[in-house]
């Protein structure tokens, strides 16, 4: 066997979860699609099935490939990733808001730290833990870079407008 053929094999095995390669071997399969046409269609329909991922159709369920929920799993989990992220911050800014007319600026500012460092701080780590378990680098830095942003800027943006 060739070493296009070769290519040509993990390509057809790795072009549906091509979102979640590192950058090298994704460079080397769309290096590969661009001479190949059974790949090149394979991969227009991976970015079509991307896009429709949002609504699972379940009349054609059981002709989804495995690979393919697998994708749509990985899809679920980093949106769950992030929601969860959204619902504590949006926990502790209306918990830290909530008494805006009786409390003064600073006592709010603290009450703010205070949430972000007792809930965030925690559940990024445990985030960041379970990214690490299930993700490639570029998702692991990404949710680490974001993370270390909230908890170091975020209490200097709420000052701004207290
Ligand atoms: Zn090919």
């Amino acid at each position: 066997m060739d070493a296009y053929k070769k290519i040509h094999l993990l390509s057809q095995e790795l072009i549906p979860v091509i979102n979640d390669l590192d950058h090298e071997p994704e460079q080397i399969i769309l290096d590969h699609i661009k001479d190949c046409e059974d790949c090149r269609k394979l991969y227009a329909n991976t970015v079509n099935f991307d896009e429709n991922i949002p609504e699972p159709d379940y009349a054609n369920d059981v002709e989804v490939k495995p690979l393919k929920k697998l994708v749509q799993f990985n899809t679920g989990l980093k949106l769950l990733l992030i929601a969860l992220r959204a619902i504590i911050l949006f926990y502790i800014f209306y918990s830290s808001f909530s008494y805006y007319d009786v409390e003064s600026a600073a006592m709010i500012l603290a009450s703010f730290q205070g949430a972000i460092f007792l809930f965030y701080m925690p559940a990024a780590v445990f985030l960041l833990v379970f990214t690490i378990t299930f993700f490639n680098k570029k998702w692991v830095w990404t949710s680490f870079i974001t993370d270390l942003m909230i908890i170091i800027f975020l209490d200097n943006i709420v000052q701004l407008f207290l």
